[in-house]
């Protein structure tokens, strides 16, 4: 199937609408433009640091989905908008690791994904949700992708501020609302007591678990499946696709009581995280981080700070600029740069070396 376009929004939907009621509008991460892979187009320069697959890109990676997001998906019915519906529906079909609360990845998965520390490079490891044949290669899921997905970027316009924006605060709170949502679906749809039991009492497999010849070869054993499904077994599509209508129904203030007070507890630091992202304040005082020199040749040279993803091209000239800051005030060091030099830098600029951690803040000057 070739699809002319996939949506651009940012968020899947969901998730949309409880950041816009919760946070306000999220800039968007320009950067990080997975349908032309900005990793991909600069890998070929042999000076970069990340080596991507074409065939991969950076989805080298299995996520798991909560009951309502499963069912989100299978209750799709434009194709544009869920072009690996099929393999959702594929997977809960054949029943493995597809209980009431979630639909897992393979355990086998997390023993290979832990030996191999390289993103975007094992076609093995390629998410099942990807589809080669979208675009040159997109998410096939992209409305229902998870928290880990849609707060993964691999570049920031505000460098480690976005990075800690997404990953430190808005990932963590998502998949709190998750997990909250995932088992106050089973509350709503009334799953008896004795297959909750049991599906509680199933591992959480890890590459450290012992597995059983079962989950080596992916089948499942069908007293256990009915031990867990319950009355809802033969119904598991429908069971998903319940969560999903269920979910979607709620309003924003209704999902966050289900949250409880954790959730409230991460809102209030994705608040936070949310705050330093939109504000372009300069600390009063910083001094060099630490970071790698890559020069490049005509008088530039690319700077990573905060990430080897994510590297800044800078002026050669400006590098050495960066010891005035050491011991004063921002204001100080810039007056001191005029004169001394025959530069002239702008707190623009500050705060963008203060974004990629080129320079950090220096609480200790006075
Ligand atoms: S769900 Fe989508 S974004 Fe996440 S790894 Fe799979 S293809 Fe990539």
């Amino acid at each position: 199937m070739i699809i002319a376009d996939i949506p651009k929004a940012i968020l899947p939907s969901l998730y949309a609408r409880w950041a816009d009621d919760l946070l306000g509008p999220i800039p968007a991460e320009t950067e990080a433009t997975c349908q032309q892979c900005v990793l991909l187009l600069t890998s070929s320069d042999s000076n970069t640091t990340q080596s991507i697959n074409p065939r991969t890109k950076c989805c080298t990676y299995y996520p798991d989905l909560m009951n309502f997001q499963v069912g989100n998906i299978l209750n799709e019915t434009n194709p544009y908008k869920a072009p690996a519906r099929d393999v959702v529906m594929a997977r809960v079909r054949a029943q493995f690791m597809s209980t009431p609360l979630k639909l897992q990845k393979p355990p086998v998965y997390n023993i290979i994904y832990d030996k191999n520390p390289f993103m975007g490079s094992a076609l093995r490891l390629r998410c099942p949700y990807y589809v080669e044949e979208v675009l040159n290669g997109a998410c096939g899921i992209w409305q229902h992708r998870n928290a880990a997905c849609t707060t993964w970027f691999c570049k920031h316009v505000r460098g480690n501020v976005g990075h800690s924006f997404w990953r430190d605060a808005l990932e963590p709170f998502f998949k709190f609302l998750e997990d909250a949502l995932g088992f106050w679906c089973l509350t709503r749809l009334s799953l008896p007591e004795e297959n909750l039991e049991r599906l509680l009492k199933m591992s959480n497999y890890t590459s450290d678990s012992r597995f059983t010849p079962d989950i080596l070869d992916e089948t499942v054993d069908p007293k256990i499946h009915k031990a867990i499904w319950g009355p809802f077994i033969g119904h598991e599509i429908e069971f998903y696709q319940e969560c999903g209508r269920l979910v979607s129904c709620l309003s924003t203030s209704e999902v966050l009581v289900i949250g409880g007070s954790k959730a409230t507890l991460y809102l209030s630091l994705a608040r936070k995280a949310y705050n330093s992202l939109i504000s372009k304040s300069l600390p009063r005082a910083v001094r060099p981080g630490r970071f790698q020199l890559q020069p490049q040749g005509n008088g530039i040279a690319q700077v990573i700070g905060y990430s080897g993803c994510d590297p800044l091209i800078l002026p050669s000239d400006l590098l050495p600029l960066l010891s005035y800051f050491e011991g004063c005030t921002v204001e100080k060091a810039l007056n001191i740069i005029r004169e001394e030099t025959r530069f002239e830098i702008e707190p623009d600029l500050v705060r963008r070396l203060l974004d990629f951690e080129i320079l950090i803040e220096n609480s200790e000057t006075n």
